[in-house]
């Protein structure tokens, strides 16, 4: 009866059915695989909390793992309960759930309730005056305390919940404790802790520690909690389990749901244990198992499912789809990373064309180990002009540090360009604040000089014009010299990599980033990946000088990968040819609608350039990037769309004519000229406010994929030292990382493309490079569950559209627009036979899929 009054019910199986109407005081663990409705169970159950068991929005606390999963649970509970009551709802991270009790209630613990967010560079400059302060003590006994190590070891007390004073005792206990250095950081914990209360801000550690505080000490401000329910409890930690007993503790009411082969947060210190512990803590606990997946095909769960079995420790769990086993899963291998990126555009536009309006760039995801591997995807991307975006990172020409070492490198090519002089005079820190750098400035202004001008000036013994003062002679020091240096270098003609690894040296960059920046490991990563990047922009120089360019170098920042970018201009061509005899094409195209065929065309504009600079790179309006030389004269680096959208042959000579171009205009440039013209060309040219709502594919780490799903999904590199990360050598540190990979498959609904590369450069280093153990391991014990041949894009988008259309329940909205879509693309039946068959098996497949999808299309219409 319930199913009729609540629709969302009908469309749940029977055990997903019992999960969400399970009786609310029943403490309930659902545990599943992927895709098997975890989050749809727990949305539904919020909904009918509030429906059937008549509970106050305001009485459910429903907590995600990200911001990002939240807002998908919001939309979705905004279409099943409305929107009034959806906003209700106390709806949110761990962090964002106590940040919001803490507004209302942090007066009870004696904090003000307008409280700060501290972030992570609020909490630097904190810790650094702290540092600042005690530096006598610090010189005295020899302590090289940085922030970003004091840092994390308050973060870590603040996980545990231990205070300065315990801490200290911890110090005083210790029996290895002959230097004091934990003394002393506790004696900064408790500094950081009173300047933090005095600045009234919380750090992040805080808002959950705090919350605890607050729970505990007063837990009538939960008394109106009747219900927490925790997604993705895998991978939760302990304060935040403590967090979810408070919640629980005033009517009992305990959903979660997780599946321990998708724990990939242990190095975060989240704990597994937390099912077993939930055990004890909540008597009567009930466990609910999902064994249907609704996401993925048979092919793409079963090559899943061989790579997490590999791990015998691991509870035998059922996971089946009554999908079809549909397009087999494919692992490529590819020479280097430029051309597994080149495929990767390639691919999304090959299925992108043959799709017929079911597909957009929306669909797609590339899924990464490690954020430094976007950029050579993002540069690929950017040449097809594939609208993409990173999602919980920047792109990798806006992350800090390569702006900070582009920054060094700007100025030993152009002293005069401020902004860069702006940006790196202080960092490393040297004792030059704002203060200090708004005088050199002023100064500089006044005498009509650049600031660097003036900064080698006074290092040079000029007097110290009115205004400054006059420590700062000293504090620029370094900085004069490292930039000195590294224009002596790059003048004798020294590689851009080495030049980088010249300012790291010089400025101590490394050891600046290890103390300040937590995700050192990260963030050393995109450096070394700088270098590889200079490495193959230098040798796209040797190649422009000496004239042997390939025919589609038109966009730089690409294209070591001269033979690959041919043959996949050559199969684009054949591509479009074939999929302008495709039906579904056909009928796209001739509509009048212009944006569709724009984006598919791999032109690009030509900008004229405004301005004054020197190898100076404006992003345009309309991400159309302008170049202005040295002599002011335009530099059309692209060619015009008119020009590109000829044949092969065509574009080859327009090409030639600017590759022409090209070659004198980059005759003259230094190799660090090069460099950066090309770099800047690489920064990001899309976005904009109109450009929001644009689907664009999706570029993400795994870890930040998490819960989410896509019909395409590419996970390149999936080589040795990335799957499993070369960081990782323990037993269960791998364990997790083939756990990653099973979280980043089984992201994939319909299609998944795995790809590994023989050589990849890391830190400007060639290495050779093996296939992950992990899927080497599947080809071995199961030949045929990995394809190595690209799938036959008609048949399949075919089998994607009779799969998303033969659901056995599909997702009411999504199911509707999907095929809408599809209704308003599709041709009539008839034109569907049109085509040769290829062979009889396969059109009398098709036309079977096809009618299915039909029916269920006038199901739905
Ligand atoms: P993950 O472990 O990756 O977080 P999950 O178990 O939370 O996965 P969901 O994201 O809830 O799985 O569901 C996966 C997909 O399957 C979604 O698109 C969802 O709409 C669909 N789905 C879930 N249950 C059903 C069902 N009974 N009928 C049809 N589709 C379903
Ligand atoms: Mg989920």
């Amino acid at each position: 009866p319930d199913k009729m009054r609540y629709p969302y019910l009908a469309s749940l199986n029977a055990a997903q059915l019992k999960a969400a109407t399970a009786p609310p005081e029943i403490p309930l663990q659902i545990l599943a695989g992927p895709g098997s409705g975890k989050t749809r169970v727990l949305t539904s159950r919020v909904a009918y909390l509030v429906q059937h068991h008549q509970y106050k929005p305001y009485e459910i606390v429903a907590v995600t793992f990200t911001n990002k999963a939240s807002k998908e649970m919001k939309k979705r509970l905004q279409v099943l309960l409305g929107d009034k009551q959806a906003d209700n709802l106390v709806l949110g991270t761990f962090h964002a759930t106590c940040a919001k009790y803490l507004r209302r209630y942090a007066q009870l613990i004696d904090l003000p309730n307008n409280f700060v967010i501290a972030d992570a560079e609020d909490c630097k400059k904190i810790m650094s005056t702290l540092l600042k302060a005690r530096k006598e003590q610090l010189d005295e006994s020899r302590m090289a305390l940085k922030e970003g190590v004091v840092l994390s070891e308050i973060s870590k007390a603040k996980a545990k919940e231990e205070t300065p004073d315990q801490m200290a005792i911890r110090a005083a206990q210790d029996p290895n404790s002959s230097t004091s250095t934990l003394s002393i950081i506790a004696e900064l914990y408790g500094e950081y802790e009173s300047n933090l209360r005095e600045s009234n801000s919380l750090d992040f550690d805080d808002l959950l520690v705090f919350g605890l505080k607050l729970f505990r000490s007063a837990p009538r401000v939960l008394e109106s909690c009747k219900h927490i329910l925790v997604d993705e409890f895998q991978d939760t930690n302990i304060t935040q389990y403590e967090l979810m007993k408070c919640f629980a503790k005033a009517h009992g009411g305990v959903s979660v749901v997780g599946d321990p082969d998708q724990s990939i947060y242990g190095w975060r210190s989240a704990e597994i244990e937390n099912l077993n512990k939930m055990t004890k803590d909540f008597p009567g606990v009930q466990a609910i198992y999902l064994e249907e997946n609704y996401r993925s095909t048979g092919a793409i769960l079963s090559a899943a499912h061989a790579v997490v079995s590999q791990d015998r420790t691991r509870i035998q769990k059922n996971l089946f789809t009554s999908h079809p086993r549909s397009t087999p899963v494919t692992l490529k291998v590819f020479s280097t990373p430029v051309i597994e990126a080149s495929f990767i555009a390639w691919e999304i536009k090959r299925l992108i064309a043959y799709s017929g309006g079911t597909l957009n760039y929306g669909d797609f995801a590339i899924l990464l180990r490690y954020n430094a591997l976007s950029r050579v995807i993002e540069s690929a991307l950017q040449k097809d002009s594939i609208p993409n975006r990173i999602v919980g990172g920047h792109k990798f020409f806006e992350r800090m540090e390569i702006k900070d070492l582009l920054a060094y490198l700007q100025l030993a090519d152009n002293p005069d360009f401020t902004p860069a002089f702006v940006r790196v005079v202080n960092v490393p820190k040297r004792s030059i604040g704002d203060k200090s750098v708004s005088d050199l400035l002023n100064a500089a202004k006044a005498m009509k000089i650049s600031p660097m001008e003036l900064s080698e000036r006074i290092i040079d013994g000029e007097p110290l014009p009115a205004g400054l003062k006059a420590g700062i002679k000293k504090n620029l020091g370094s900085f004069v010299g490292a930039v000195r240096k590294l224009r002596r270098a790059a003048e004798k003609g020294s590689s851009v990599g080495d030049l980088i690894r010249l300012v790291i040296e010089k400025t101590g960059y490394e050891e600046y980033l290890r103390a300040s920046q937590q995700d050192f490991d990260s963030r050393w990563e995109n450096v070394q990946e700088l270098i590889s990047y200079s490495v193959i922009v230098s040798e796209e120089q040797a190649r422009i000088s000496s004239g042997d360019l390939p025919a589609e170098w038109f966009m730089p920042a690409n294209s070591a990968a001269v033979e690959a970018l041919v043959n996949v201009a050559q199969a684009e061509e054949k591509i479009k040819s074939e999929a302008r005899l495709h039906p579904l094409f056909r009928r796209q195209s001739s509509a009048s609608d212009g944006s569709r065929s724009r984006s598919r065309s791999a032109s690009v504009s030509v900008s004229k350039g405004k301005g004054k600079g020197k190898n100076k790179v404006v992003n345009g309006n309309d991400g159309v990037i302008e170049i202005l030389s040295s002599d002011e004269e335009d530099i059309d680096l692209k060619p015009k769309k008119s020009q590109m959208n000829g044949s092969i042959q065509e574009k080859k000579q327009v090409t030639a004519e600017m590759v022409d171009d090209m070659t004198n205009a980059s005759e003259n440039m230094t190799p660090l000229a090069f460099f950066l013209q090309t770099s800047m060309l690489s920064t990001d040219t899309d976005g904009g406010e109109d450009d929001k709502d644009k689907p664009k594919v999706t570029i993400t780490t795994v870890h930040a994929a998490k819960g989410l799903e896509w019909p395409v999904v590419f996970i390149p590199a999936v080589e040795q030292g990335t799957y499993p990360s070369y960081r990782c050598t323990e037993a269960h540190e791998i364990a997790e990382e083939r756990r990653l990979l099973y979280v980043a498959m089984t992201r994939a609904q319909n299609f998944l493309t795995m790809s590994h590369c023989q050589f990849r450069m890391m830190g400007g280093e060639e290495n050779d490079k093996e296939v992950s153990e992990f899927v080497g391991m599947v080809n071995r014990h199961q030949p045929g569950l990995l394809s190595s041949t690209l799938p036959d894009v008609d048949l399949a988008v075919r089998r994607y559209i009779s799969t998303m259309l033969s659901r056995p329940h599909p997702d009411e909205d999504e199911a509707r627009e999907m095929v809408m879509k599809h209704v308003r693309a599709a041709p009539p039946l008839s034109t569907w036979d049109a085509p040769e068959p290829r062979d009889k098996h396969s059109n009398r497949f098709a036309r079977r899929e096809v009618t299915k999808a039909t029916r269920a299309a006038e199901y739905w219409a």
